[in-house]
Protein backbone atom coordinates (compact mmCIF):
# COMPACT_ATOMS: atom_id res chain seq x y z
CA UNK A 1 0.00 0.00 0.00
CA UNK A 2 3.01 2.49 0.89
CA UNK A 3 4.97 1.70 -2.24
CA UNK A 4 1.43 2.03 -4.41
CA UNK A 5 0.59 5.69 -2.96
CA UNK A 6 4.42 6.71 -3.15
CA UNK A 7 4.57 5.65 -7.20
CA UNK A 8 1.07 7.78 -7.11
CA UNK A 9 2.13 10.69 -5.64
CA UNK A 10 5.28 10.74 -7.21
CA UNK A 11 3.57 10.13 -10.74
CA UNK A 12 1.59 13.57 -9.66
CA UNK A 13 4.48 15.32 -8.76
CA UNK A 14 4.35 17.89 -11.37
CA UNK A 15 0.70 18.43 -10.53
CA UNK A 16 0.35 18.41 -7.14
CA UNK A 17 3.28 20.85 -7.39
CA UNK A 18 1.13 23.26 -9.91
CA UNK A 19 -1.81 22.89 -7.52
CA UNK A 20 0.05 23.98 -4.80
CA UNK A 21 1.37 27.27 -6.94
CA UNK A 22 -2.19 27.50 -8.16
CA UNK A 23 -3.44 27.83 -4.32
CA UNK A 24 -0.51 30.38 -3.39
CA UNK A 25 -1.25 32.70 -6.37
CA UNK A 26 -5.05 32.64 -4.76
CA UNK A 27 -4.25 34.11 -1.45
CA UNK A 28 -7.69 35.24 0.29
CA UNK A 29 -8.64 36.02 3.99
CA UNK A 30 -11.07 34.64 6.28
CA UNK A 31 -14.16 33.86 5.19
CA UNK A 32 -13.12 35.13 2.13
CA UNK A 33 -12.08 31.83 0.43
CA UNK A 34 -14.32 32.00 -2.24
CA UNK A 35 -11.65 31.40 -5.24
CA UNK A 36 -9.88 28.77 -3.05
CA UNK A 37 -12.87 27.21 -2.43
CA UNK A 38 -14.35 27.47 -5.98
CA UNK A 39 -10.35 25.93 -7.52
CA UNK A 40 -10.59 23.07 -4.97
CA UNK A 41 -13.84 22.19 -5.84
CA UNK A 42 -13.45 22.17 -9.49
CA UNK A 43 -10.47 20.31 -8.93
CA UNK A 44 -12.89 18.11 -6.68
CA UNK A 45 -15.44 17.61 -9.66
CA UNK A 46 -12.80 16.83 -12.25
CA UNK A 47 -12.12 14.13 -10.40
CA UNK A 48 -15.29 12.81 -9.79
CA UNK A 49 -15.26 13.84 -6.21
CA UNK A 50 -18.92 14.40 -4.30
CA UNK A 51 -18.51 17.97 -2.11
CA UNK A 52 -20.83 18.91 0.07
CA UNK A 53 -20.99 22.93 1.04
CA UNK A 54 -21.32 23.70 4.99
CA UNK A 55 -20.82 27.69 5.07
CA UNK A 56 -20.14 30.51 2.18
CA UNK A 57 -16.78 29.29 1.65
CA UNK A 58 -16.60 25.79 3.73
CA UNK A 59 -17.11 22.97 2.36
CA UNK A 60 -16.25 18.76 2.90
CA UNK A 61 -15.51 16.28 0.20
CA UNK A 62 -15.86 12.51 0.82
CA UNK A 63 -14.85 9.13 -0.90
CA UNK A 64 -17.00 6.49 0.71
CA UNK A 65 -16.32 2.63 -0.06
CA UNK A 66 -18.93 0.04 -0.65
CA UNK A 67 -18.88 -1.38 2.64
CA UNK A 68 -19.63 -0.27 6.11
CA UNK A 69 -16.32 0.74 8.01
CA UNK A 70 -14.82 3.91 10.33
CA UNK A 71 -15.64 7.17 8.92
CA UNK A 72 -11.87 8.90 8.58
CA UNK A 73 -11.46 12.78 8.38
CA UNK A 74 -8.79 15.27 7.38
CA UNK A 75 -8.81 18.97 8.33
CA UNK A 76 -7.16 21.25 5.63
CA UNK A 77 -7.18 25.17 6.34
CA UNK A 78 -8.02 27.20 3.37
CA UNK A 79 -6.95 30.95 4.54
CA UNK A 80 -3.82 33.50 3.78
CA UNK A 81 -2.94 36.02 6.04
CA UNK A 82 -3.26 39.93 5.92
CA UNK A 83 0.01 42.19 5.56
CA UNK A 84 0.54 46.17 5.02
CA UNK A 85 2.64 47.21 2.30
CA UNK A 86 4.75 49.91 2.29
CA UNK A 87 1.79 52.21 1.01
CA UNK A 88 -0.30 50.87 4.06
CA UNK A 89 -2.51 49.06 1.93
CA UNK A 90 -3.34 45.45 3.10
CA UNK A 91 -2.45 42.42 0.55
CA UNK A 92 -3.01 38.80 1.70
CA UNK A 93 -0.15 36.39 1.33
CA UNK A 94 -0.22 32.22 2.17
CA UNK A 95 2.45 32.71 5.05
CA UNK A 96 1.36 29.92 7.02
CA UNK A 97 1.16 27.47 4.22
CA UNK A 98 -2.82 26.76 4.21
CA UNK A 99 -2.24 26.57 0.34
CA UNK A 100 0.22 23.76 1.29
CA UNK A 101 -2.85 22.10 3.73
CA UNK A 102 -5.48 22.48 1.13
CA UNK A 103 -3.05 21.00 -1.86
CA UNK A 104 -2.35 17.99 0.35
CA UNK A 105 -6.04 17.82 1.28
CA UNK A 106 -6.87 17.77 -2.57
CA UNK A 107 -4.39 15.52 -3.54
CA UNK A 108 -4.71 12.80 -0.69
CA UNK A 109 -8.60 12.49 -1.40
CA UNK A 110 -7.54 12.08 -5.16
CA UNK A 111 -5.21 9.19 -4.79
CA UNK A 112 -6.98 7.12 -2.19
CA UNK A 113 -9.60 7.32 -4.95
CA UNK A 114 -7.84 6.59 -7.93
CA UNK A 115 -5.95 3.39 -6.14
CA UNK A 116 -9.08 2.60 -5.04
CA UNK A 117 -8.01 2.13 -1.34
CA UNK A 118 -11.33 3.31 0.52
CA UNK A 119 -12.68 -0.17 0.28
CA UNK A 120 -15.18 0.22 3.72
CA UNK A 121 -16.40 3.09 5.34
CA UNK A 122 -15.63 7.00 4.25
CA UNK A 123 -12.82 9.11 3.92
CA UNK A 124 -13.64 13.06 4.42
CA UNK A 125 -11.53 16.04 3.95
CA UNK A 126 -12.95 19.16 6.19
CA UNK A 127 -11.75 22.23 3.98
CA UNK A 128 -12.23 24.68 6.68
CA UNK A 129 -12.14 28.75 5.98
CA UNK A 130 -10.71 31.44 8.42
CA UNK A 131 -8.35 29.36 10.91
CA UNK A 132 -6.58 32.57 11.66
CA UNK A 133 -9.49 34.12 12.36
CA UNK A 134 -9.97 31.50 15.21
CA UNK A 135 -14.05 31.25 14.04
CA UNK A 136 -13.35 28.49 11.12
CA UNK A 137 -13.75 25.63 13.31
CA UNK A 138 -16.30 26.58 15.22
CA UNK A 139 -18.16 27.61 11.87
CA UNK A 140 -17.80 24.28 10.33
CA UNK A 141 -18.11 22.18 13.63
CA UNK A 142 -21.54 23.80 13.88
CA UNK A 143 -22.80 23.25 10.23
CA UNK A 144 -21.84 19.75 11.04
CA UNK A 145 -18.33 18.86 9.10
CA UNK A 146 -17.22 16.21 11.84
CA UNK A 147 -20.74 14.83 12.02
CA UNK A 148 -20.11 10.84 11.82
CA UNK A 149 -16.66 11.29 11.77
CA UNK A 150 -14.97 8.45 14.32
CA UNK A 151 -11.09 9.86 13.62
CA UNK A 152 -9.87 13.24 12.42
CA UNK A 153 -6.11 14.40 11.05
CA UNK A 154 -4.87 17.53 11.17
CA UNK A 155 -1.86 18.87 9.36
CA UNK A 156 0.54 21.50 9.47
CA UNK A 157 3.62 22.56 7.96
CA UNK A 158 6.76 23.06 10.42
CA UNK A 159 9.19 25.99 10.66
CA UNK A 160 12.94 24.78 10.02
CA UNK A 161 13.93 24.78 14.09
CA UNK A 162 10.84 22.14 15.15
CA UNK A 163 11.48 20.08 12.11
CA UNK A 164 13.01 19.42 9.08
CA UNK A 165 11.85 18.20 5.76
CA UNK A 166 11.95 14.61 6.12
CA UNK A 167 11.02 14.80 9.78
CA UNK A 168 7.63 14.57 10.97
CA UNK A 169 6.12 14.03 14.18
CA UNK A 170 2.63 12.77 14.89
CA UNK A 171 1.18 14.80 17.96
CA UNK A 172 1.94 18.66 17.95
CA UNK A 173 0.48 19.79 21.70
CA UNK A 174 -0.73 23.02 20.74
CA UNK A 175 -1.56 25.16 23.96
CA UNK A 176 -4.95 26.92 24.32
CA UNK A 177 -5.28 30.24 24.48
CA UNK A 178 -8.47 33.12 25.42
CA UNK A 179 -9.11 36.26 25.66
CA UNK A 180 -10.81 38.00 27.64
CA UNK A 181 -12.67 41.87 28.33
CA UNK A 182 -12.89 43.02 31.95
CA UNK A 183 -14.80 46.08 32.84
CA UNK A 184 -14.05 47.18 36.24
CA UNK A 185 -17.41 49.55 36.86
CA UNK A 186 -17.44 52.12 40.05
CA UNK A 187 -19.21 55.74 40.56
CA UNK A 188 -18.27 58.85 38.78
CA UNK A 189 -18.00 62.22 41.68
CA UNK A 190 -16.08 65.25 41.16
CA UNK A 191 -12.14 65.25 41.69
CA UNK A 192 -12.47 67.26 44.73
CA UNK A 193 -14.97 64.99 46.41
CA UNK A 194 -13.42 61.09 45.67
CA UNK A 195 -14.84 60.02 48.65
CA UNK A 196 -18.57 60.57 46.72
CA UNK A 197 -17.44 58.23 44.07
CA UNK A 198 -15.66 54.45 43.35
CA UNK A 199 -12.44 55.35 41.40
CA UNK A 200 -12.34 52.38 38.50
CA UNK A 201 -8.94 52.77 37.85
CA UNK A 202 -8.22 51.90 41.46
CA UNK A 203 -10.40 48.63 41.09
CA UNK A 204 -8.73 47.93 38.09
CA UNK A 205 -5.05 48.95 38.99
CA UNK A 206 -6.41 46.31 42.28
CA UNK A 207 -7.36 43.70 40.13
CA UNK A 208 -4.19 43.38 37.64
CA UNK A 209 -2.37 43.45 40.70
CA UNK A 210 -4.38 39.78 41.42
CA UNK A 211 -3.88 38.77 37.95
CA UNK A 212 -0.07 39.24 38.41
CA UNK A 213 0.50 37.73 41.53
CA UNK A 214 -1.78 34.07 40.59
CA UNK A 215 -0.14 31.04 40.30
CA UNK A 216 -0.69 28.03 38.50
CA UNK A 217 1.35 24.70 38.33
CA UNK A 218 4.81 26.54 37.53
CA UNK A 219 5.94 22.92 35.86
CA UNK A 220 3.22 23.63 33.45
CA UNK A 221 3.32 26.06 30.78
CA UNK A 222 0.59 29.10 31.16
CA UNK A 223 1.00 33.01 31.74
CA UNK A 224 -2.12 35.27 31.62
CA UNK A 225 -1.21 39.23 31.59
CA UNK A 226 -3.17 42.35 30.48
CA UNK A 227 -2.35 43.49 27.00
CA UNK A 228 -4.86 46.63 26.57
CA UNK A 229 -6.34 49.05 29.05
CA UNK A 230 -8.68 52.55 28.99
CA UNK A 231 -10.29 54.17 31.13
CA UNK A 232 -10.72 57.77 32.18
CA UNK A 233 -12.68 60.29 30.36
CA UNK A 234 -11.67 63.72 28.91
CA UNK A 235 -11.93 65.78 32.24
CA UNK A 236 -9.00 64.70 34.60
CA UNK A 237 -10.70 66.17 37.52
CA UNK A 238 -13.63 63.54 37.05
CA UNK A 239 -13.12 60.14 39.41
CA UNK A 240 -13.54 57.44 36.44
CA UNK A 241 -16.42 55.27 36.40
CA UNK A 242 -15.31 52.60 33.70
CA UNK A 243 -12.27 51.12 33.07
CA UNK A 244 -12.12 48.17 30.17
CA UNK A 245 -8.79 46.10 29.90
CA UNK A 246 -8.17 42.94 27.89
CA UNK A 247 -6.40 39.90 28.71
CA UNK A 248 -4.05 36.95 27.03
CA UNK A 249 -4.18 33.57 28.77
CA UNK A 250 -2.60 30.91 27.48
CA UNK A 251 -2.57 27.55 28.86
CA UNK A 252 -1.26 23.99 27.74
CA UNK A 253 -4.02 22.34 28.70
CA UNK A 254 -7.53 22.97 28.52
CA UNK A 255 -8.18 21.94 32.66
CA UNK A 256 -5.43 24.91 33.51
CA UNK A 257 -7.26 27.46 31.26
CA UNK A 258 -10.09 26.90 33.54
CA UNK A 259 -8.22 27.01 36.83
CA UNK A 260 -6.30 30.45 35.24
CA UNK A 261 -9.70 31.62 34.24
CA UNK A 262 -11.70 30.86 37.68
CA UNK A 263 -8.72 32.54 39.21
CA UNK A 264 -8.36 35.49 37.11
CA UNK A 265 -12.08 36.23 37.47
CA UNK A 266 -11.86 36.14 41.36
CA UNK A 267 -8.63 38.56 40.77
CA UNK A 268 -11.12 40.80 39.39
CA UNK A 269 -14.12 40.28 41.07
CA UNK A 270 -11.84 40.88 44.53
CA UNK A 271 -9.69 44.06 43.09
CA UNK A 272 -13.30 45.70 42.22
CA UNK A 273 -14.90 44.66 45.05
CA UNK A 274 -12.10 45.92 47.55
CA UNK A 275 -12.82 49.97 46.15
CA UNK A 276 -16.43 49.34 45.97
CA UNK A 277 -16.89 48.12 42.25
CA UNK A 278 -17.91 45.66 40.23
CA UNK A 279 -15.95 43.76 37.66
CA UNK A 280 -17.91 41.72 34.56
CA UNK A 281 -15.79 39.10 32.39
CA UNK A 282 -16.44 38.16 28.77
CA UNK A 283 -14.32 35.87 27.10
CA UNK A 284 -14.43 37.43 23.40
CA UNK A 285 -12.26 34.25 21.60
CA UNK A 286 -10.96 30.89 22.83
CA UNK A 287 -9.14 28.26 21.41
CA UNK A 288 -8.99 24.76 22.69
CA UNK A 289 -5.42 23.62 23.61
CA UNK A 290 -5.01 20.24 21.93
CA UNK A 291 -6.16 16.56 23.00
CA UNK A 292 -5.12 13.63 21.42
CA UNK A 293 -5.92 9.96 21.03
CA UNK A 294 -3.24 7.05 21.44
CA UNK A 295 -4.41 5.15 18.73
CA UNK A 296 -4.65 8.18 16.15
CA UNK A 297 -1.28 9.17 16.95
CA UNK A 298 -0.42 5.52 16.85
CA UNK A 299 -1.74 4.95 13.16
CA UNK A 300 -0.06 8.67 12.29
CA UNK A 301 3.45 7.12 13.56
CA UNK A 302 3.10 3.91 11.56
CA UNK A 303 2.63 6.20 8.64
CA UNK A 304 5.57 8.48 9.00
CA UNK A 305 7.18 5.55 9.79
CA UNK A 306 6.99 3.75 6.28
CA UNK A 307 7.31 7.02 4.67
CA UNK A 308 10.39 8.51 6.27
CA UNK A 309 11.50 5.96 7.86
CA UNK A 310 12.42 5.15 11.63
CA UNK A 311 15.05 7.87 11.37
CA UNK A 312 12.24 10.63 10.21
CA UNK A 313 9.83 9.66 13.06
CA UNK A 314 9.94 12.61 15.44
CA UNK A 315 8.43 13.17 19.12
CA UNK A 316 5.76 14.93 19.58
CA UNK A 317 6.32 18.75 19.52
CA UNK A 318 5.05 20.87 22.25
CA UNK A 319 4.11 24.22 20.01
CA UNK A 320 3.06 27.78 21.76
CA UNK A 321 1.29 28.49 19.31
CA UNK A 322 -2.97 27.45 18.71
CA UNK A 323 -4.77 26.19 15.96
CA UNK A 324 -8.45 25.98 16.12
CA UNK A 325 -8.90 22.15 14.81
CA UNK A 326 -9.19 21.47 18.38
CA UNK A 327 -12.58 22.44 18.44
CA UNK A 328 -13.64 19.59 16.34
CA UNK A 329 -12.50 17.37 19.99
CA UNK A 330 -14.35 19.80 21.64
CA UNK A 331 -17.45 19.35 20.29
CA UNK A 332 -16.89 15.60 20.16
CA UNK A 333 -15.01 13.90 22.80
CA UNK A 334 -15.72 10.85 21.34
CA UNK A 335 -13.81 11.62 18.06
CA UNK A 336 -10.26 10.36 17.98
CA UNK A 337 -8.15 12.97 16.92
CA UNK A 338 -4.09 13.41 15.90
CA UNK A 339 -2.11 15.67 14.01
CA UNK A 340 0.80 15.70 11.62
CA UNK A 341 3.43 18.04 12.25
CA UNK A 342 5.31 18.40 9.20
CA UNK A 343 9.02 19.18 8.65
CA UNK A 344 8.92 21.56 5.52
CA UNK A 345 12.03 23.37 6.47
CA UNK A 346 9.84 26.59 6.36
CA UNK A 347 11.91 29.88 6.79
CA UNK A 348 12.36 32.27 8.94
CA UNK A 349 9.47 31.43 10.41
CA UNK A 350 5.69 31.24 10.51
CA UNK A 351 3.46 34.29 9.92
CA UNK A 352 6.55 36.27 8.32
CA UNK A 353 5.51 37.74 5.17
CA UNK A 354 9.10 36.01 3.81
CA UNK A 355 8.00 32.25 4.62
CA UNK A 356 8.89 30.24 2.33
CA UNK A 357 9.16 26.02 2.57
CA UNK A 358 10.46 23.10 0.55
CA UNK A 359 7.98 21.80 -1.18
CA UNK A 360 9.06 18.70 -1.88
CA UNK A 361 7.14 18.32 1.89
CA UNK A 362 3.89 18.49 -0.31
CA UNK A 363 5.01 15.03 -1.58
CA UNK A 364 5.72 13.32 1.97
CA UNK A 365 2.55 14.79 3.63
CA UNK A 366 0.24 13.79 1.06
CA UNK A 367 2.25 10.45 1.11
CA UNK A 368 2.09 10.35 4.89
CA UNK A 369 -1.90 11.26 5.41
CA UNK A 370 -2.82 9.15 2.49
CA UNK A 371 -1.36 6.18 3.91
CA UNK A 372 -2.13 6.94 7.37
CA UNK A 373 -6.01 7.31 6.28
CA UNK A 374 -5.80 4.45 3.97
CA UNK A 375 -4.93 1.81 7.13
CA UNK A 376 -8.41 2.83 8.42
CA UNK A 377 -10.84 2.20 5.31
CA UNK A 378 -8.75 -0.33 2.70
ZN1 LIG B 1 -1.41 28.07 10.24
Amino acid sequence: MNAAIARAVEAYRAEILKTFHDLHGLPEWGLEEHKTAAYLKARLAEAGIAVRELTETGFTAEVAGAEPGPSVGLRADMDALPFKNEAGETYYLHACGHDAHSTMGLWTLKILKELGLVKRGRVRVIFQPAEERLVGAKNMVAAGAGQGLDELYGVHIRPIQEARLGQAAPALWHGGSTVAEVTIKGRAAHGARPHLGVNAIDGAALAILGINSLWANPAQQWSAKVTKIAGGGVASNIIPDKVVFTLDLRAETNALMEEIAAKVKAACAGGAAAVGGTAEFNVLGSVPAAEYDQEAVANLARAIEAVLGPEGLLEPIHSPGSDDFHEFKMADRSLKTAFLALGADATPGLHDPHMSFATEALLTGTKILALALAHRVA
